[in-house]
């Protein structure tokens, strides 16, 4: 749908419809800017969380390859100091341990990190541990079977000693 200025914009899911090479392009010289400038003096340290949304944007690029396809790690993120993952198993170890898929509540399945009282889910969920029950099989929510496809392919950094 077009609105009346002309740009591809639905207003009742507020969603952009952009050409996915020029999304494509912008997200490679995001993460170039990102990488190229990390350190105590970077400019773009207000952008160093985990970031999920980039990682829908590489997801909507991805979704035009070939089935099967691998996805394109340029444009994901990496394990360097550029980008600050959480401090929570799977992240930490970069092995994918420490998560089950669970059903959460109507929110669907998800893969599920559970630490007391309450839990998160791959794809950013905040629950309560009660309202989570254990599934089998891979999860349907397309973020999360990524978050953990991500995690196995992307090495885990070296550690570095303790100071
Ligand atoms: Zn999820």
């Amino acid at each position: 749908m077009t609105d009346s200025s002309g740009y591809d914009y639905d207003p009742k899911t507020d969603t952009v419809r952009v050409g996915r090479h020029d999304l494509a392009r912008l997200l490679l010289q995001f993460r170039t800017e990102l990488e190229a400038n990390a350190g105590p003096d970077d400019r773009w340290r207000h952008m160093h969380d985990y970031d999920l949304s980039f990682e829908r944007l590489a997801d909507a690029v991805d979704s035009g390859n070939k089935p099967g396809t691998e996805p394109d790690m340029w444009m994901r993120c990496k394990r360097t100091p550029a980008y600050e993952w959480p401090d929570l198993a799977p992240y930490r170890n970069g092995q994918g341990s420490g998560t089950h898929p669970a059903r959460i509540g109507k929110y669907g399945t998800h893969y599920v990190l559970y630490s007391s009282p309450s839990g998160r889910s791959l794809c950013g969920i905040i629950f309560m541990n009660s309202e989570a029950k254990k599934t089998t099989g891979a999860p349907t929510c397309t973020a999360c079977v990524r978050e953990l496809e991500l995690m196995c392919a992307i090495p885990a950094p070296e550690e570095s000693p303790a100071p």
